[in-house]
């Protein structure tokens, strides 16, 4: 029987004790695959649907080949093949077959350069792009003429942002709806600290026309949504994909293919990135790749999972390359190819994406012909989406306070990761890692009051759906998690 090793991706390996490679025999993908899940019972809940097929946002590959152009589970694997399982993480195949993408040069995105010249600054702040005959004044002309949209001015746009105004491309748009905060200068380099609690665009503004006062930079405040993003998107040569939710990464996937526009896909979990060039036109679109976003729940949020901060300045880093290299119309662009980064290994793999001949969107014969609205299912949101068995029994700050202090008070059950009970947990609590309780339920005694609380309220709810389903009757959820009992009961705690 061959012996293969199978990779584990960073937000899977918490179910397969940490491993970030299994070593297993089998015959085929297949059963490759099903005798990991058969090892690890939470991740095989993960990959496989109640009918035991894989589920369709998690892909496999077998050496740099995903196996759904070749045999599926059927493919056949040989003595040290490496298969790897990739999922659709949020907080990112050419039409001609096996061939290579069509060169970039080909691509009309961009209008023709105009013919007015750049001035005597310009040829001195461009100077060293002008000495590049891949660049040159002509090239120079055409980034100052570029449109490039970025959704999202977080960890991924601030890097690509600073480096796209450094270059001089013309006109930047920036999606965002946040304000600056102390736990986003670890890595949102665009931002500093005299900038907390203004809006992000406002600061991302200041910042980059200091950097470079010719650049056009377009604060564009709000939420994507399936009304607006066609609209957004439709005035920008490029889009680039910083987001750290699936409902707006398909969003801006639909749109771009919609729109006939290249995305410049990028995203992060812990120590691991992946970045991509979807352009329907050319190649695969995100769909191709992940037909659609997982069920709540089942992907860690980046406030769950954490970053290592310099991970998105990397692959922020390599979306503005691709960016850059769309505008000038130079160079291999990274259509059809998954770059895939575990900083930890210091490792890049790349994997193929090719198109998918029954994609719903951009196949010949789509049947999505519109935008989708997914419910947003980061943090609190994913409360009301936590299970289809009704709402989940909620406990606010307030009454969980003034139960507290009563005759009987409720256990405090905390669902959260050790790291984060390292840094702030309440009085009384027990720790349970969500993932842990379906085998620590027997120290949870029915007969008592439960109350359990994760940062937000999302991962709670959640676990509440879980004991509620297992036939536990007296549990709630904490409304708003630790971090609206910090703002609202006790303000001496610390919030992440
Ligand atoms: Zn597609």
């Amino acid at each position: 029987m061959p012996r293969v090793s199978v990779r584990i991706p960073t937000p899977l390996r918490g179910m397969v004790d940490g491993r970030s490679e299994v070593a297993v025999e089998g015959a085929t993908v297949g059963a490759v695959v099903a005798e990991v899940a058969a090892t690890y019972p939470a991740l095989k809940k993960h990959l496989f649907s109640a009918d035991g097929t894989l589920r369709n946002f998690v892909t496999v590959y077998l050496n740099d080949e995903d196996v759904r152009s070749l045999a599926r589970d059927a493919t056949p694997v040989r003595d040290d093949d490496v298969v790897s399982i990739v999922p659709a993480i949020a907080g990112g195949a050419p039409a001609e077959g096996a061939g290579r993408p069509s060169p970039l040069t080909a691509l009309p995105m961009v209008a023709e350069p105009p013919a007015d010249r750049l001035d005597r600054e310009e040829l001195r702040r461009y100077s060293r792009h002008l000495l590049l005959p891949e660049v040159g004044v002509e090239g120079q002309k055409r980034l100052r003429r570029s449109k490039v949209l970025l959704v999202g001015a977080g960890g991924l746009g601030s890097p690509t942002a600073l480096y796209l105004a450094a270059a001089g491309v013309g006109e930047i748009g920036l999606v965002d709806f946040d304000e600056v905060d102390l736990s986003n200068l670890q890595r949102q380099v665009l931002y500093s600290t005299a900038d907390l609690g203004r809006p992000k665009l406002e600061a991302a503004r200041d910042r980059l026309t200091g950097l470079n006062p010719g650049v056009k930079v377009v604060p564009i405040s709000g939420h994507l949504s399936s009304e607006n993003a066609m609209d957004v998107l439709r005035p920008y040569d490029v889009v680039v994909d910083g987001t750290d939710n699936f409902p707006t990464r398909y969003l801006v996937n639909d749109a771009c293919v919609l729109l006939g526009k290249p995305n410049v896909y990028g995203s992060i979990y812990r120590f691991e990135g992946q970045a991509s060039v979807f352009d329907a036109r050319h190649g695969p679109c995100y769909r191709c790749l992940y037909p659609e976003p997982p069920p709540p729940g089942l992907v860690p949020s980046c406030a769950e999972g954490g970053v290592l901060g310099v991970l998105p300045g990397l692959i922020g880093l390599v979306q503005a390359t691709e960016t850059v290299k769309l505008l000038l119309g130079r160079g291999e662009p990274l259509i059809g190819r998954l770059l895939l980064y575990d900083a930890m290994a210091m490792r890049f793999r790349e994997l193929r994406v090719r198109k998918d001949p029954d994609c719903v969107l951009c196949s010949s014969h789509p049947t999505q012909t519109g935008l989708i609205d997914y419910p947003a299912f980061c943090g609190v949101a994913a409360s009301a989406s936590a299970g289809a068995g009704g709402a989940i029994p909620e406990i606010t700050p307030e009454e969980l306070r003034d139960e507290l202090a009563g005759a009987e008070p409720p256990l405090l059950v905390d669902v959260r990761e050790p790291n984060e009970w390292a840094i702030v947990h309440l009085d009384g609590a027990k720790l349970i890692p969500r993932a842990e309780l379906p085998d620590r339920l027997q120290e949870l005694t029915s007969a008592r009051e439960l109350v359990l609380y994760c940062r937000s309220g999302g991962r709670s709810a959640q676990a509440t759906r879980l004991l509620l389903d297992l036939g536990f009757t007296h549990v709630r959820s904490l409304a708003g998690g630790i971090t609206a009992w910090a703002q609202r009961i006790d303000p001496s705690l610390p919030t992440y």
